[in-house]
């Protein structure tokens, strides 16, 4: 039998950054990940921007941006942070709502501006911008390397004394006295003061038998990619005027986002991936004439309103860090400072607050949605 503090299930960003910011405060954390590279973060596009429709998302990602630019001095090694620069392009009917939230990052102290389309025009020449009245835009967000990222925050949490265990499957969670005391690996029992649950699709399943229940849904997100000399130089950017996204990929490439509805199945097929192309083709005119040279594509837990649920779930023992919703990545320092914070008792983090599981009980809260596609 293994004893911990803190047993965290799941190593994808999210439980390695809070392994990591646990094991920097001297808390004996065990983590534990099945393997095999099907979560989400072995496939996200690591885009790192600070706009949101809800002010909180924004400051979770203000708190981390700072983070992943001085990776080597917080963390250790390399995350591959690129400042691209982000782009948001929006309609008429949204110009006002770009101007709120430019507003709203001013006030957390990130960095943002609106351009007009001229202004973007000349700074990305090659793009389309029929349609676009106004583009928010922030200079010193990009994108990173999610698998470099994950690593180094499992390195250096190792490094600090956690012990990292890949290839570990959670089979169940123990429940004992109406609490939450561990979990079992194969023929191990790994008994904890507390777990953490940051298994994303793996969280239902190790929910059972606790008698707390998180409302998630699961949906497959994807990305496609394509390298050619004659693509032009692209930001991090959402178009939020016909829903997609893109961002530079490696040499003089872009990655795009293709759009897979509630499919549960497996990777796109070529209609999806023309469809995508079709869409970012509006934009980057050049990318009509080339097929995607790669794509990728993982599972997410969704909740009602988009949103994760961090924070303890009601029974002694089990702390939720699930429902990542399809932007976790872009947070993962700032929630795994705040949850590691919150674990060793340093009381409850107000930038986790809007998070709580308790917001699905009761009335419904009303979802902030300024935008049509972010
Ligand atoms: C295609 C795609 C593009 C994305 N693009 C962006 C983006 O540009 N920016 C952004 O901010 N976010 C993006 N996201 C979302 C972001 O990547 C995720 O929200 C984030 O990576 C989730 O991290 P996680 O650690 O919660 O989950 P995961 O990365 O899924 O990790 C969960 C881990 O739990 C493990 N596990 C599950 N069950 C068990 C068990 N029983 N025992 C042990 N281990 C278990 C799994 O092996 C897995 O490694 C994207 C996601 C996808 C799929």
């Amino acid at each position: 039998m293994t004893t911990a503090d803190v047993l965290v299930a799941g190593a994808g960003v999210v439980g390695a950054s809070i392994a990591f910011h646990l094991a920097g405060r001297g808390v004996r954390v065990v983590v534990c990940d099945e393997g095999g590279g099907r979560g989400a973060t072995a496939w996200s596009a690591g885009q790192v921007r600070l706009a949101h429709s809800d002010p909180a998302d924004a400051r979770l990602a203000a708190l981390s941006l700072p983070v992943f630019e001085r990776w080597a001095e917080a963390v250790g090694g390399d995350c591959g942070f690129r400042a691209t620069g982000f782009a948001l392009l929006v309609d008429e009917d949204r110009r006002e709502a770009a101007v709120t939230t430019v507003k709203e990052l001013d006030a957390l102290g990130a960095e943002a501006v609106l351009l007009t389309p001229e202004e973007y025009a000349r700074r990305r020449p090659g793009l389309r911008t029929d349609g676009v009245a106004a583009v928010l835009f922030e200079p010193r967000s990009g994108y990173a390397d999610p698998g470099a990222t994950t690593r180094s925050l499992l390195e250096r949490a190792a490094a600090l004394g956690a012990e990292v265990r890949t290839g570990a499957r959670i089979d169940r969670l123990i429940v004992r006295g109406g609490a939450v005391r561990g979990g079992r690996v194969g023929d191990e029992v790994v008994s904890a003061a507390e777990v953490v649950l940051a298994a994303n699709t793996g969280g239902p399943a190790l929910l059972e038998g606790t008698g707390v229940e998180v409302p998630l849904t699961t949906a497959r997100i994807g990305w496609a990619a394509v390298q050619a000399a004659d693509l032009p130089q692209v930001d991090v950017t959402i178009d939020d005027t016909i829903g997609t996204y893109f961002r530079p990929w490696r040499e003089r490439g872009v990655l795009y986002r293709v759009p897979m509805g509630d499919r549960t199945g497996g990777p796109a097929g070529p209609e999806l991936l023309d469809h995508a192309r079709s869409l970012v083709a509006q934009r980057v005119p050049v990318l009509a004439g080339h097929h995607a040279t790669t794509s990728g594509a993982a599972l997410e837990t969704h909740t009602p309103d988009g949103k994760p649920v961090f924070g303890r779930a009601g029974v002694p023992g089990l702390y939720l860090a699930l429902g990542p919703s399809g932007g976790g990545f872009k947070s993962a320092p700032a929630v795994g400072r705040a949850v590691a914070a919150e674990l060793d008792g340093a009381g409850p983090a107000g930038e986790l607050e809007p998070y709580r599981l308790a917001r699905f009980t009761g009335a419904p809260r009303r979802a902030v949605r300024h935008y049509r596609h972010m």
